[in-house]
Order: structure tokens, then sequence, then C-alpha cells
């Protein structure tokens, strides 16, 4: 591990960073204004290289949330955003997709620091957003009608309107970019929106007001509340003049939600957790192989709900793979989130620290650990770990089977291709999967039998925005992504007209007759 310390050594050198300009306090957004928690109550936010308090955020409850969706229901009611052209509301979203993209370098910073993710990965992740408006903004002025007709006889169309108030809650792992993926489309489609963003990153949420303002977009169509999932989530979730929830979290949580909304029977979307694997044949282009499964579990410090968590190699390989792997892993520069060369920054919060270093202690019980395993040299305090690899890993290993969501990965050997399909799916999670063999056959025939939402095939994370995006079994309920995001935001109302000869009943008439 020379190498990894050296490189290391050097990040730490570094001196720490704070952005200028930090807001005092963080506060909701509703009906336009920015408003304190009618209790006026607060929570600590955390700066991730230190665990400090770096700013209060006001703590939301039912009171904020009624005062959200109310704000939310008027603009919906009488507001002009649900009846503008679709041309119109394309025009407000490409506007809002340029100030992002105009400001992506501060709102990385913020993100950045916020998060502990790095810079680098953060700035990927607001032109994301940026992205992420722009599809949806052409997406709405591009989709055709549906109308089917039978010539002479009927014609039927589907009437899409918005539904209503669409609540939102999302996560603190790229925070920005996920928010973006939600008010995209629920935007896009007329439906005004109440965010309950995550508790641990609530700074790049709070930047979405002004962008807002700026673009044009009416007051009280988007409105933000802060706070603890327990209470302002919760409300929410409970609230009846919200029709649909779009949740993007833990499995845990999305089963608790799904819960308290069947009384409602919402509408409901479900990104939830995942343990994918990564499957490597020995007939792979190993060097590939090995970029991508690194990347693909340190990237975003590991907090990425498709991360390749576990990798599944064949025997003839194996060793050399883990050697090979281990070496790399170890090579990852672990530093600040604001320095450029930082590849893992700090992860999120110290209650998720505590809980990926529980998973580095199991795992080292469980299994052979092959690289990291501590807090990097230079790095004595703040949320700090370095890339871990567990080799032979059993699959009935915690660290197999449980999200860790960190940079921490299990490798397992397995010998045929029966054998490595059985431990793929042998999870209760089912949202990404990766395969690497140069077998084209072999490649689509294992991948189809994949429970996986997503397969990538000697391939990055790469992914077209007009794709599904969503998992099976534990990962996940419904697909957001391109039409059907579109479907998701959208009522689609049947209306039938008769062309031909009126279809006359005879029901009652027999007396006549
Ligand atoms: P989490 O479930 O703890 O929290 C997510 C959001 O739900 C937060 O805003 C939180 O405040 C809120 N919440 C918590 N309890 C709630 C309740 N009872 N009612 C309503 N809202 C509540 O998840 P997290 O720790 O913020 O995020 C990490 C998880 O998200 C991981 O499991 C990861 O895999 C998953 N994730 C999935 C995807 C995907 O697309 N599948 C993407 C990113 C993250």
């Amino acid at each position: 591990t020379t190498a990894g310390t050296t490189r290391e050594a050097q990040s730490a050198g570094a001196t720490r960073h704070v952005p200028e300009g930090l807001p005092s306090r963080i506060q909701h957004y509703i009906d336009g204004e920015f408003v304190d928690s009618a209790d006026g109550d607060t929570f600590d936010v955390l700066d991730p290289v230190t665990n400090e308090t770096y700013v209060l955020a006001a703590a939301g409850k039912k009171a904020d949330i009624d005062r959200a969706v109310a704000a939310a229901r008027r603009a919906f009611a009488e507001g002009p955003w649900p009846r503008m052209l679709p041309r119109e509301r394309s025009r407000v979203l490409h506007r809002i997709a340029d100030i992002v993209e105009s400001r992506d370098a501060r709102l990385a910073q913020l993100e950045s620091f916020d998060s502990g993710l790095p810079i680098t990965q953060a700035l990927g992740q607001a032109r994301r957003a940026a992205e992420n408006f722009r599809f949806f903004a052409d997406l709405i002025v591009a989709q055709a009608d549906d109308a089917y007709k039978v010539p002479g006889r009927q014609m039927n169309y589907v009437n899409r309107k918005p539904i209503g108030v669409a609540g939102l809650i999302t996560p603190w792992n790229t925070p920005f970019m996920l928010e973006s993926w939600k008010l995209g489309p629920a935007l896009a489609t007329g439906n005004t929106v109440v965010l309950k963003p995550a508790e641990f990153t609530p700074l790049s949420a709070s930047l979405w007001a002004g962008i807002f303002e700026e673009a044009g977009l009416p007051k009280g169509v988007f409105n933000l509340v802060n706070g603890l999932g327990e209470d302002a989530g919760d409300a929410l979730v409970k609230h009846p003049d919200v029709p649909l929830i779009s949740f993007t979290g833990e499995s845990r949580t999305g089963q608790l939600i799904f819960g308290n909304a069947a009384p409602f029977l919402k509408g409901l979307s479900m990104e939830l957790g995942g343990k994918s694997p990564a499957v490597v044949f020995a007939d792979a282009d190993l060097d590939a192989a090995i970029d991508a499964t690194i990347f693909g579990v340190f990237s975003l410090n590991g907090e990425r709900c498709t991360a390749g968590s576990r990798i599944l190699v064949e025997r003839p390989i194996y060793d050399e793979f883990v050697r090979r792997y281990a070496a790399q892993a170890d090579r990852v520069v672990v530093g600040y989130p604001h320095d450029p060369k930082t590849e893992v920054g700090a992860l999120v919060h110290p209650e998720h620290y505590e809980k990926v270093v529980s998973y580095i202690e199991i795992g080292k019980s469980e299994a052979r650990l092959v690289a990291g395993g501590d807090r990097p040299e230079g790095f004595e305090t703040g949320n700090f770990v370095r890339p871990t690899v567990f080799a032979d890993v059993a699959p009935d290993a915690r660290i197999f089977q449980e999200e860790i969501f960190g940079p921490v990965v299990a490798i397992t050997p397995f010998d045929t291709d029966e054998e490595a399909l059985e431990l793929a799916n042998g999870v209760r999670y089912g949202l990404a999967a990766y395969v690497w063999t140069n077998d084209l056959k072999r490649a689509h025939n294992f991948s189809q039998a994949i429970e996986a939402g997503m397969v990538w095939l000697n391939s990055n994370n790469v992914r077209d925005l007009r794709t599904p995006f969503g998992g099976v079994k534990a990962s996940g309920l419904g697909h957001e992504g391109g039409y059907r995001s579109i479907d998701f935001y959208t009522d689609q109302q049947a209306v039938h007209i008769t062309l031909g000869p009126a279809h006359n009943p005879t029901f009652g008439k027999a007396d006549a007759a």
C-alpha cells in the first residue's frame, strides 16, 4: 500500500476548504417565500470533513407540510402552470437548465462541501441535473398524443393531465441531481410539487428556489420543506391532498411509506437500495473489467445505489483479479472533497460513517481483507475511509447480503455459469447488474436471466436518459426515466367518441318492438 499512502499524504497536505457565501441558515420555501418552521425548530447540518455543525436548517413538521401542500394545491387549482401549453412550460424548463449549467461550478462546490462528494464528481452531477431538465423540456413538446381510430366508427384518444401536488422525497447521495430527476418530469407535465430533501444534505435543495424564480416558474409551483423523515417526510406521505409520492431511499423506508400511503391508494414510485453484482467471466477484457468495477463501487464515495458492490469472478482468473483489483483500490486517492485530485472524499455523515465502519469490522470476521479496512493516513477526523476490498466472501456473509453504501466491495469466486447466476440472484435486491464477457450468446442469455432492473454489458454506468430506470425485488417499485416518468406524473384519461351511426341499445324497449 506504499503508493496509496504517498498520494493520500499529498492530498492531506492540501488546506481544508470552506466555500465563501454559505447561508447563515437553511429555510423552507413555501409559496414563493423563504420561511422558518411554524414552531421555530431547527436541526444541525454537519460538515462531513470535520463533523462540526456549519449551519442550522429549519426542521419541518406537519404544520409546515400542511402550509406547503396548501400553497401547491392553490397553484395547481388556480395558477397558470398546469394550464400552460407544453411549449411554454418547456421554455421555463430550458431556462432552468441554462441557469444550472451557468452555475455548475458553484453548485458543485456547495454540493461537494455539504455531501463530501469529490468536487469533480459533484460537477458531473450538477451537469447531469441540467441535462435532466433539458431532456424533459424537449420530451413534453415532442410527445405525440395517443389516438386510436376505427375509420367511420369510432375514435379514442388519451387526454394526459397533470395529477396535482406531487410529493418528492429524496436521499442524500447526489442530492441535487436526484432532485432534478423528479422535479424535471413532475414540473414538465404541469404538476405542482412539495420536495422533502434528505436531512443530511439540505444545502443544494434550497438553491432550486432562486433558480426557479429566475427562470420564471410561477410562485407556489415549487415548495420545499426541510426536516426529518419521520416528521416532514411522514406528514407528506400521509397528506390527503398529495395524490402521488416519488421516493428514492432505503428499501426499509420504502416499505414504511408503502404502508403509510396505502389507506390513500396513492400513486407510488420507489427507487430503493441495491447490492448489485458485477460478474466477470474468464474471457472478459480484464483491464477494462477492473477499471470499470473499481469505478463502479468507489466513485461517488461508494454512496451509489447502482454500485457494483459484489464482484463475482470466474475461478481461472480469480487470483489474478483479486491481486490486481486490490492493488488498484490501494491507489485510489482518498482526500478532501474540494481537491480536484480526490477520487473518494468524505462519507456524508458520522452516523453513516459508523455504519460503514461497522460493516468493515463485520467483514474482517467474515472474509479476507485485501485492501483498505481503516482510515487513510493523515485524516484523523471526519468521515474518511480507505477503499476496502474483501475477497473469498461467502454468499451467506452479511457483507455479501446487505447494502453497505460506502467504498466497500465483496469479491467471490464461481466455477460455472449456473453458479454465477445463483450468486448474482441470491440477495433480496435487484437494482443493477454488470456482466463482463466477450461471448455474445452468454452475455445476452446471462443478462436476461439476472434479476435486475438494469444490466450493463461490458460497460460502465452510462445511461441514455430515454431508458427506464428502476429495480426489481427489494430495489423498487415502478420505473422512472424517459416516457415512464411522463406516465407516472400524468393521469391518462381515455376519451371515446362514436363517429358512425349511433349504437342503439335495445335494453328496456321490448314493449315497443
Ligand atoms: P432513507 O430512506 O434513509 O431516506 C430517504 C429520504 O426519505 C430522506 O429524505 C428521509 O428524510 C426520508 N424519510 C425517512 N423516513 C421517512 C418516513 N418514515 N416517511 C417519509 N420519508 C422518510 O435513505 P438515505 O439514507 O437518504 O439514502 C440512501 C438509500 O437510498 C440507499 O439505500 C440507496 O441505495 C438508495 N438510493 C436508491 C436510488 C435508486 O434510484 N434506486 C438512488 C439513490 C439512492
